[in-house]
């Protein structure tokens, strides 16, 4: 017999009677789903606003998608979880890497802990490198887009991946990585009714498209008919964001970049800084590692002052903290940030210096995320809440949806 529920980092969860799935849509400005409603392309979505539960939530800062994912699914911040980018500087090794290793990982995810009590649980990313820190620990089946062709049983908890899906294995920048994961995941539900599944999108369409342009439309009436069919087997479905995005662009569609090298090499000293941009990833024909968050590590202590003063005098700079004052007000472990912490206002990203980014890789203008700007996403539910959650006060956080799908629905 499976527990009544299980209580994770904290949060108690009531183990799933019917398959739950929630859906991390990247990128997922609210725009894009208001226009495809709008539109008349998202029938499902617009059943879900008018008969569902339809809110906004607020996402981690940085609102990037590593620690958002590993929000949603360990129902924590990042000060808990150890995700606070999607790369950092590793002081105890003095090596920048790439958060993408479970040895990261401070928690365990509620997938884990739910597959531990007997769940069936099932994990599909678009890209791989969210794939073993959202499986980290997990019994079940977990594999992304991206690597599809290459799953092992031992490995992925799956054979043959690529027999679920008509379409052949997309290329990895492309709109096509989402629906593979949103066809796999339809019919894995189809097939096995996983007690939980969740599926991880890529945002390649946000950063290329704004919300009402044609691509986006169809992309989102794509994903539309998925979550049609999904709520059509049964599922409570949950359908939310990592972060949102903006237009970083100057008034003639250039990159809006403030470049913080030639800045500090003037105010502390060539040499006496790190700059680490948390956006970076092996994807970066996305955004040339250009988002609105940014962390300096400096090499000495007594800089720390005159670098946050200087720079909230910076224009295009929107908040500027030391490590104390940004870790309390944005949830992040202190230990895997810089001395300062700094974001960017909605149209103007954070970079290293001009030749430390190769804008030769963007085809459309620039759009990103990372700051506070980016941190409102859709939180939707394809039921209505019971009495007790509708009535609950407070502000919404992506990384509650997990609890509202498993505990706040009849
Ligand atoms: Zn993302």
């Amino acid at each position: 017999m499976p527990p009544a529920s299980v209580t994770v980092n904290g949060r108690t969860y009531r183990y799933p009677t019917r398959p739950a799935v929630v859906v991390c849509v990247d990128g997922c400005e609210p725009a894009y789903v208001d226009d495809a409603i709008a539109a008349g392309v998202a029938p499902a979505l617009r059943r879900f606003r008018e008969h569902g539960t339809a809110r906004l939530s607020r996402t981690i800062v940085p609102s990037f998608t590593n620690p958002n994912n590993l929000s949603i699914v360990t129902g924590v911040t990042p000060a808990v979880h150890g995700i606070a980018g999607n790369y950092f500087y590793d002081t105890g090794s003095g090596q920048e890497v790439m958060m993408n290793d479970p040895r990261f990982l401070r928690c365990p995810t509620l997938l884990a802990e739910l597959s531990r009590a007997g769940a069936r649980a099932v994990v599909i990313t678009a890209k791989d490198k969210l794939r073993r820190l959202l499986g980290h620990g997990m019994q079940g089946i977990c594999f992304s887009s991206e690597k599809a062709a290459e799953v092992t049983k031992a490995e992925h908890g799956i054979e043959r991946a690529t027999d679920l899906v008509a379409m052949s294995v997309p290329d990895v920048y492309s709109a096509e990585l989402s629906e593979y994961v949103l066809a796999a995941g339809l019919e894995l539900l189809r097939r096995e009714r996983p007690d939980v599944m969740y599926l991880s999108l890529t945002d390649y369409i946000q950063h290329k498209h704004p919300p009402g342009d044609a691509v986006a439309t169809r992309f989102y009436g794509m994903l539309d008919r998925y979550f049609d069919a999904i709520d059509r087997e049964g599922a409570v479905l949950g359908i939310t964001g990592d972060h949102g995005m903006n237009a970083k662009v100057t008034r003639d569609g250039a990159p809006n970049v403030v470049y913080l090298v030639p800045l500090l090499d003037e105010l502390v000293g060539a040499g006496r800084f790190r700059i680490i941009l948390p956006i970076t990833d092996p994807y970066v024909v996305h955004h040339g590692a250009l988002g609105s968050f940014a962390t300096i590590h400096l090499e000495r202590a007594g800089d720390v002052g005159r670098v946050v003063e200087r720079l909230r005098r910076t224009p295009g700079v929107a908040g500027v903290w030391d490590r104390t004052d940004g870790c309390a007000r944005f949830e992040l472990p202190p230990d895997r940030v810089g001395d300062v912490i700094l974001v960017g206002d909605r149209h103007t990203t954070l970079g290293k210096s001009e030749d430390a980014h190769d804008l030769s890789l963007l085809t459309e203008p620039l759009r990103s995320h990372g700051g506070p700007t980016e941190e409102t996403v859709p939180f939707i539910i394809n039921r209505p809440l019971s009495a007790a959650y509708a009535a609950r006060g407070g502000a919404l956080r992506n990384f509650d949806m997990f609890d509202y799908v498993l505990n706040g629905v009849e």
